[in-house]
Formats: structure tokens, C-alpha cells, sequence
């Protein structure tokens, strides 16, 4: 049996699973290491039969977290049946497939590093510890920018002097993983609509749609960096590009305090002053406005970017909510829905109260599902692909 570890490394947190390879990977065992840099870090082992496994860890910050993971990994029995190790990479720039790690492709990652200065240092470092202790070990970059390679030029380009496109400044979008993941699965459950018009809502803390046509994408709302598009738990999304003259003059802001800004203090948490979680939102909108506003913005936008991809694409057949909101709550895709009617999309309530996998009504014209995303497992397929992997199992 051969095996592949997947790791996901976000900003405060690491995940990782060991699957079976296979063009169905069976998960082994799974994990993530939570509130890396923060105090109170954990390991924290799944067992689906029973309480997660929670180890401590002494030392906070991400190379410490990387040690222990690795170290902790290194010692379970299934790791010496691991023929490859793929990683999540959030900006791959150009390339629009999973690409081996060499030492060729490392330093194209460290040149690339401003392009993505919150991911590309943490990830780089994992792959390169990893290397170090296990030499020879294939390692695979999965880029999360590389689904919307196929994007036409005009929605890659941006409309500033064409000196910057020259020096890769364009609209890359993000969720790859995630969008490659609900695409492959569309055409297991329904193949007809996989060849059709579609729009992929991921809607999680970090939340993005996709237009999807033939199964490849034609757009999506985030951009240059994930900061763009919809509105987030803590992201701004698009903003006028003027504020940020106007934030530099009027209160002396600077690039580095606007950036941490629109990523770490804006969309739902900026505009609530309360919490970036919409479950808190909701439970505490009756009473409170500024939450209310914020679910009602949220909404609102992803409404607004739904009827711009349904031209983009020039029609809708399907419609799928994913990721953490879009999975688990009715009420916030009810919401969504409402007045898109003359798009042709209609909920039965009855089953969208259900979170079940279609719940659209009965002779609407647009197919409305709930999938459940999983980036990991996308990677550990591609990764079975790549290397052929399925032989080591039948041999
Ligand atoms: P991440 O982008 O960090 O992977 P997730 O996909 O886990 O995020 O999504 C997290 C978001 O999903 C949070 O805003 C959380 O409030 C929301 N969420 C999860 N379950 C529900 C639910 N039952 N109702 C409303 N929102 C939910």
C-alpha cells in the first residue's frame, strides 16, 4: 500500500491527513495543529469514532509547530508507508498544474515570495524541512491560483499601465483546490451539469465564487491576492482604491497598517465590531444592528457576484454553496436566493432547511446544490496521479 501526506499550512494553523493513495484516497488519519504563534497551541489527532486526540505543544511559534508535527509524524507506524508528501501552495503564479518540488522549483518559490508574503514563507519552510529530513521522500506543490489559469486574459488582466502585467501583476484568483474539487465531483453526480454553466460558491472564513463553463474557470472574485471579491470574516474585499490615499493622508496610515487592515480587521469583524464567525452574527442580530448589517452585506454581495458570473457565463444551469457557511447554513443560502428568481433560481425549503445535496425547487431552471469541499483529498488525488502512485498499490 502506498500512502500520501497532505499538508495545509494556513496562517495559524496546520493541517494535515494520510490518505491510501488512489483515485479515491482513503483517509488514514488526519489532524491539524491550531493557534500556531498564538499561546495555547495545540496537536490535535482526529478519531472519528471517538474524542480528538490533544497533545500541547511548549514552543508556539511556526518553525516549532513544524518540528513537533513533523517529529510526532515521523513516529507513527503509517508514516513509513508515506511514498509522497503533497502541499497545499497558495500562489503558484503561472503554473496551471501540480509540479514536483526541486530545487529549481524552491527558488522559484523564494523569488515569488512578495507576490504572497503572508503564505509563501511558511510553506517554502515546510517543504524545505521536510526535504531535510527525508531526502527522499517526492515531495508535490498543489497551487491553489492554478484552476483559474484558464481564465480569459481580459479577466486576468488589471486596468493599470501594462508595464506591471509584464512583471506578473494580475488576477490569479485563489481556491483552486476547492473549485477542482467540486468540479470533479459535480461530473461523478451529475456529468451533464459539470459541461454546463456553473458558479462555485466557496463561502468559509476566506470565501470566493468561480464561473465555471466545460469545467474550467472563466472568472472569479478574488484577484491579485485573496483580499479581493466578496466580502470576508475578517477581509475587506474589493475596495475603492482610493481610500488608500486618502486613509495615508488623513491618518497617517501606512502600507503595512492598511494591509493588515483589509486582511485582519475588516469585512464581517470590521463591520459587526463584534465577530468575524457568522454563527455569532446571526445568533446576535435580532438585537444587535451593526451584526445585522454585516450578515445582510455579506449576502447582499454574494448575491451581487452571483448575477455578474450568470452574464459572465451568459446563463446558469448550476449553482453550488460549499465551505464552512455555504455547507451548514440554510438560512444565510435562503437569504442569498431571495429575488434571484428571474435567474431561474429557486429553493425548496424543505430541503434546504436539510442542508441536503439539491435544494433547489422542483422545475426550477438553475440546479442549486450543497457540496461539501475537500482540498486535502483533492490533493492527495492529484498527488496518486501525478506519481502514479495507484501501481505501488497493485504491485
Ligand atoms: P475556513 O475558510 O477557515 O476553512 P470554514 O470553511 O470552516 O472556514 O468556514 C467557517 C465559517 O463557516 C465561519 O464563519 C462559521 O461561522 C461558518 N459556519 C460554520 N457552520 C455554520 C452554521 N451552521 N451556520 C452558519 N455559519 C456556519
Amino acid at each position: 500500500m502506498g500512502c500520501v501526506l497532505t499538508i495545509n499550512a494556513g496562517s495559524s494553523s496546520i493541517r494535515f491527513a494520510v490518505y491510501e493513495a488512489g483515485e479515491t484516497p482513503r483517509r488514514l488519519l488526519g489532524g491539524k495543529i491550531d493557534r500556531v504563534g498564538l499561546s495555547g497551541t495545540n496537536l490535535i489527532v482526529d478519531d472519528p469514532d471517538g474524542k480528538p486526540q490533544v497533545l500541547r505543544l511548549a514552543a508556539a511559534d511556526h518553525r516549532a509547530a513544524v518540528r513537533f508535527l513533523l517529529d510526532w509524524l515521523e513516529a507513527m507506524p503509517v508514516f513509513g508507508l508515506v511514498k509522497a508528501v503533497g502541499h497545499r501552495v497558495v500562489h503558484g503564479m503561472k503554473h496551471s498544474q501540480p509540479e514536483r518540488v526541486t530545487p529549481k522549483l524552491v527558488a522559484e518559490l523564494h523569488k515569488i515570495m512578495p507576490y504572497d508574503p503572508e503564505h509563501l514563507p511558511r510553506e517554502i519552510g515546510l517543504i524545505e524541512e521536510l526535504r531535510k529530513r527525508n531526502p527522499r521522500l517526492p515531495q508535490v506543490a498543489c497551487f491553489d491560483t492554478a484552476f483559474h489559469r484558464t481564465m480569459p486574459r481580459i479577466a486576468k488582466l488589471l486596468p493599470i499601465p501594462r508595464r506591471y502585467n509584464a512583471k506578473g501583476v494580475e488576477r490569479y484568483g485563489f481556491h483552486g483546490l476547492s473549485y477542482a474539487y467540486l468540479i470533479e465531483e459535480l461530473a461523478r453526480v451529475d456529468p451533464a451539469a459539470e459541461k454546463g454553466r456553473v458558479i462555485l460558491a466557496h463561502l468559509g472564513n476566506g470565501a470566493s465564487l468561480a464561473a465555471v463553463r466545460h469545467g474550467e474557470s472563466m472568472d472569479t472574485s478574488m484577484g491579485f491576492t485573496p483580499a479581493a471579491g466578496l466580502v470576508m470574516s475578517t477581509r475587506a474585499g474589493d475596495l475603492d482604491p482610493g481610500l488608500v490615499y486618502y486613509l495615508a493622508r488623513t491618518e497617517r496610515m501606512t502600507a503595512a497598517q492598511f494591509q493588515h487592515m483589509v486582511n485582519h480587521e475588516s469585512g464581517l469583524l470590521g463591520v459587526s465590531g463584534t465577530s468575524s464567525d457568522l454563527r455569532d452574527l446571526l445568533a446576535s442580530e435580532a438585537s444587535d444592528v451593526r451584526a445585522a448589517e454585516a450578515v445582510e452585506m455579506f449576502c447582499y454581495q454574494v448575491r451581487k457576484w452571483i448575477g455578474s458570473f450568470a452574464v459572465a457565463l451568459g446563463g446558469l444551469d448550476t449553482l453550488v454553496f460549499s465551505a464552512g457557511i455555504g455547507e451548514n447554513s440554510p438560512v444565510i443560502r435562503k437569504r442569498i436566493c431571495k429575488g434571484l428568481g428571474f435567474l431561474g433560481i429557486q429553493l425548496n425549503g424543505v430541503r434546504n432547511a436539510k442542508n441536503a445535496p439539491l435544494i433547489s425547487a422542483d422545475g426550477g431552471r438553475v440546479k442549486v446544490r450543497v457540496m461539501r469541499t475537500d482540498e486535502e483529498l483533492m490533493i492527495a488525488r492529484s498527488v496518486t496521479r501525478m506519481l502514479h502512485l495507484n501501481s505501488i498499490r497493485e504491485t
